[in-house]
């Protein structure tokens, strides 16, 4: 073959045979390329289980590709970035133009525009056709409106792809939503036997990344003991096709239960899975409708799983791409103090941070309850500067990239962004903890004790952040009941959570 024309840039969150960026491939004239590149790893102190996911993921796709007789350049290990390491390329070839599918990380996006006017190349950036909702619908359905709220978004979704409604538009049995059905706690004994998750017998290239990360990256966080993640095409829908069959069933009553030793409770795990694009959302829907009758699953649990699917993850989707980059530096509330270090390794006496930190650091792994409520709303009460939480979540996540991250993050758990697209702050003290798990039952502070020597940091700190903003909420008709309790607490009181809370955020690191 003579030097390929055009280069196709698939990168480790594109691994989908049906992408955009290969709807159109000339065997006679383009080249794939992928590149592993050590930047991407370290650029936020990643956890062990990201890296091997990614780079067990990709190279499973590269010999995807290879099967298929794509021609392929696969550059493992580069020490370069990802935009100097397809710059030599395209010089070394005289490549006429770059093809991708728009990153899903504005840093890159931003990357690879540049070196595109850099060389003078022609760039054809495609739209990711991955999800349901295309900038132009988002943009679309944005404009003119006052508040930006998921609800009316996912109807409009809803409506838009005939899920769950009937020919007129209505929702199915008459309700767009379940949440009084949901979000139960586990019952006082304990959640009982739950199904399991699927489990995946290491092949040759996972084993062989895995010993990779476990030397090259042994100071990064993390484990990789509990390395079980899908790393095939095959895989994911294996685990969607196990999710829907044993384990949705109770996905929306306990979706906001937790409970110690108890990392995935009935979640479906499916993240990391549509986030590489190794599962299409769509197909993940269709399946979950398929197992409501197949299974005679209730609509509550169905409808909540959908939800979070059609609804929540392609809202961020869109507010990442309308928001960025200022998403990335709004901090609301001017918080400056740094992120205790036991998010790092789980060394704390609170016990809720110490098991979802703990199951974090094991899998990579945390329910969305257990990152907003317990680890997120934590950093907000403690007033950490929005980008080295935004940077943790980045780092220890199996499922973390950014367009998904960074909204949830700064917009839902930090309020950095002062509620653009919330109505209010997600803050709980520990009596929300303590109703939702049983982590309170064998923790060294007590959740209702507001200040002194056991009282809960998680109570201390909702306190202070109540009477410190107390202003501001009071004048807004969406937060005005916020503070109503504090009405409770004598002035006296008030001062004592006002002098210990100041202690607890002097002294972050050992508590
Ligand atoms: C502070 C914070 C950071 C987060 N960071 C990420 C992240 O980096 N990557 C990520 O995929 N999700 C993130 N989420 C959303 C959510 O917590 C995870 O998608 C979910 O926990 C993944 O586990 P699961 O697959 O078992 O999800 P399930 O609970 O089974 O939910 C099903 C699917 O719905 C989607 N979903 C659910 N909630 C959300 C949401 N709020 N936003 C977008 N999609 C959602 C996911 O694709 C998920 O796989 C974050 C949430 C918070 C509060
Ligand atoms: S008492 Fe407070 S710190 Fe301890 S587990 Fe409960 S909420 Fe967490």
């Amino acid at each position: 073959m003579s030097k390929p024309k055009r280069l196709i840039l698939i990168l480790g969150d594109q691994l989908d045979l049906q992408s955009a960026a290969l709807q159109d491939f000339n065997f006679e004239t383009d080249e794939i390329i992928m590149i592993e590149s050590v930047n991407e790893a370290q650029y936020v102190w990643s956890h062990k289980a990201k890296i091997a996911l990614f780079l067990s993921a990709m190279r499973h796709f590269a010999k995807a590709l290879k099967d298929l007789q794509y021609p392929l350049v696969y550059i493992k290990e580069s020490s370069l970035s990802i935009a100097d390491t397809l710059k030599e390329r395209i010089q070394k070839q005289g490549t006429q133009q770059l093809v991708c599918v728009e990153p899903g990380e504005y840093r890159l996006k931003v990357a690879i525009e540049r070196l595109s006017q850099e060389l003078g190349i022609d760039l054809d950036m495609r739209e990711d056709n991955h999800f349901y909702c295309t900038h132009q619908e988002f943009t679309q359905w944005v404009a003119n409106k006052k508040e930006l709220r998921l609800e009316y978004f996912y109807r409009l979704m809803r409506k838009t792809h005939q899920i769950l409604v009937d020919a007129d538009g209505n929702p199915e049995a008459g309700q767009w939503n379940f949440d009084q059905d949901n979000r139960k706690p586990y019952p006082k004994k304990g959640p009982g036997l739950i199904d399991k998750p699927l489990s995946f017998t290491h092949d040759a290239i996972t084993k062989e990344v895995l010993d990779f990360v476990s030397k090259t990256y042994k100071d990064h966080p993390g484990s990789l003991d509990a390395f079980d993640w899908p790393v095939t095409r095959e895989q994911a829908l294996e685990a969607l096709d196990y999710f829907v069959e044993y384990r949705l069933r109770n996905f929306g009553v306990y979706q906001d239960a937790m409970w110690t030793d108890t990392p995935f409770g009935w979640h479906s795990i499916l993240s990391s899975s549509m986030n590489l694009k190794l599962l299409n959302p769509r197909e993940v829907v269709d399946a979950v409708l398929i197992a409501w009758k197949k299974y005679s699953l209730d609509l509550a649990t169905v409808e909540g799983f959908i939800r979070q699917i059609l609804g929540w993850r392609e809202f961020v989707r869109g507010m990442y791409c309308l928001d960025m980059p200022q998403m990335a530096q709004d901090n609301h509330y001017k918080h400056t103090n740094k992120l205790p270090s036991w998010y790092w390794n789980g060394k704390t006496k609170m016990a809720c941070m110490k098991d979802a930190i703990g199951q974090t650091l094991h899998y990579g792994y945390a329910h969305h309850i257990q990152r907003l409520m317990v680890t997120g709303n934590f950093a907000l009460l403690a007033e950490v500067l929005p980008s080295e939480v935004c940077d943790w979540y980045l780092a220890i996540y199996v499922d973390a990239i950014e367009w998904v991250e960074l909204p949830n993050t700064a917009g839902m758990a930090l309020f950095a962004n002062g509620g653009r697209f919330t109505s209010k702050p997600y803050i709980a003290s520990g009596a929300y903890i303590k109703r939702m798990s049983n982590y309170c039952n064998d923790c060294k502070y007590k959740p209702d004790v507001r200040f002194g020597e056991n009282a809960c940091p998680v109570t201390t700190l909702y306190w202070n952040f109540l009477i410190k903003h107390r202003n501001q909420f009071e004048a807004s008709p969406r937060t005005r009941l916020m503070t109503a309790n504090l009405k409770r607490i004598s002035d006296e009181d008030q001062q004592s959570i006002t002098i210990h809370a100041k202690k607890i955020l002097n002294n972050l690191d050992v508590i």
